[in-house]
């Protein structure tokens, strides 16, 4: 099939996909909320004649387009993730959030977008490939445990059985016009550590009446700091960090009886990560003890490492080349934010890549945003790259 056929379709249906894309951003869902979404889907699968079902971890909606042009019997699915961040917005844009506190500030407006427009071309071209996409739009990603897991619980990757998956993320630091992709490990595994540590707390002035939570706290997330680095192999990427401490109570003068500690854990390596996981509360236990403090620690286990199939990403970016050229196509390092696209690779072989859409702050940023011009790019590499996957997977 001609690759002109699918630029010349996205292209056509540009103007239809940027409407789609500033209703999405302008009505952001959270995660497992994705109500008008949801609605926003089916309604173009509808007047495009596209059958789906939905009903997915509540709000997903999956599909099948089969190609009749020759037969076939790989199934290669696209995944986008539809949830919004509980972020006030504050770009001034004409289809900025209506929704107080919710935004589209991970781009995932965009993946949504991308993937109508590339069951879009997939759908009116169905006549030209053979094989089965299928297609799975995903509630949930922002938030564990992750619409993924529900999905693959209820039976996403089987019936038919999915040889291959491909996702795309939004990526500011990449101009638009360029695609990027990393082999093998690409993103990193994810937990979230809560620790509350609590005494009778007291007066400052006599702390060996009661046992220092402050002081406590402050060793711990030093001591936490040096247990990572002395038990990490030093070429494993991983990184440990708080964002959250907060003290029930406490003046220049008191010593609070509780102060919580929140944290994240990444890491590439999935040995070192459960090496960690397991001396993290013995070594908080251990550490509060002398001091007279209690230490109740969760730690919440996320996402796994994303391991992108090296065979899958030298095909996307061979396809990659055809659609755009060798210069649009980079290589990207690994990168220790989560995804829970990650757990489709646990199960089949999977292919994440990235699409340049501009300068903009981070995505997470109040100020996140993109440029529209990457959404035909976006769309026509699905399709493309879901063609070629049929024929070489
Ligand atoms: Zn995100
Ligand atoms: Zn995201």
């Amino acid at each position: 099939m001609d690759l002109l056929v699918i630029k010349n379709i996205v292209s056509n249906i540009n103007s239809e996909l940027i409407k789609v894309r500033r209703q999405i951003h302008a009505n952001p869902e959270l995660s497992f909320q994705e109500v008008d979404t949801s609605k926003l889907i089916k309604f173009y699968l509808d007047l495009w004649g596209v059958e789906y079902s939905s009903g997915w971890a509540e709000h997903g909606v999956v599909g099948l387009i089969k190609g009749t042009a020759y037969e076939n019997s790989k199934v290669i699915a696209l995944r986008a993730d539809m949830d919004a961040l509980p972020i006030q917005e504050e770009n001034d844009l004409e289809f900025k959030s209506k929704n107080a506190g919710i935004m589209h500030a991970c781009g995932h407006d965009i993946h949504t977008t991308c993937l109508l427009g590339a069951i879009y071309a997939l759908h009116q071209t169905k006549d030209q490939w053979g094989g089965t996409i299928k297609f799975i739009f995903q509630p949930g990603e922002e938030q564990l445990p992750g619409g993924a897991s529900i999905l693959i619980q209820e039976g996403v990757l089987k019936n038919p059985e999915v040889d291959a998956i491909l996702g795309l993320h939004v990526q500011p630091d990449m101009a638009v016009g360029q695609i990027g992709i990393c082999e093998g490990s690409s993103m990193g595994s994810s937990e979230e550590i809560f620790i509350e540590l609590t005494s009778s707390g007291g007066h400052a002035a006599m702390p060996h009446l009661t046992g220092d939570t402050v002081l406590t706290a402050a060793r711990l997330i030093c001591g936490i700091q040096e247990l990572w680095s002395r038990i990490k192999p030093p070429l494993v990427p991983s990184v440990v960090s708080f964002g959250k401490i907060q003290t029930e109570g406490g003046a220049t003068n008191v010593i609070p009886g509780k102060i919580s500690i929140e944290g994240t854990f990444r890491c590439l390596d999935p040995e070192f990560r459960e090496k960690f996981c397991e001396a993290l509360i013995p070594f908080i236990d251990s550490t509060v003890l002398p001091f007279g403090v209690k230490a109740e620690t969760k730690v919440v286990r996320g996402y796994p490492v994303l391991y992108n199939n090296v065979n899958l990403a030298k095909i996307w970016s061979e396809l990659s080349i055809q659609y755009t050229d060798n210069e649009s196509v980079v290589s990207i390092p690994p990168r220790l934010t989560a995804e829970d696209f990650a757990r489709y690779a646990e199960v089949v072989p999977a292919c994440f890549f990235r699409l340049g859409t501009g300068p903009s702050a981070n995505v997470h940023s109040p100020k996140f945003i993109v440029d529209e011009a990457a959404i035909p790019l976006g769309s026509g590499i699905l399709a493309w790259s879901a063609i070629g996957f049929l024929k070489n997977v």
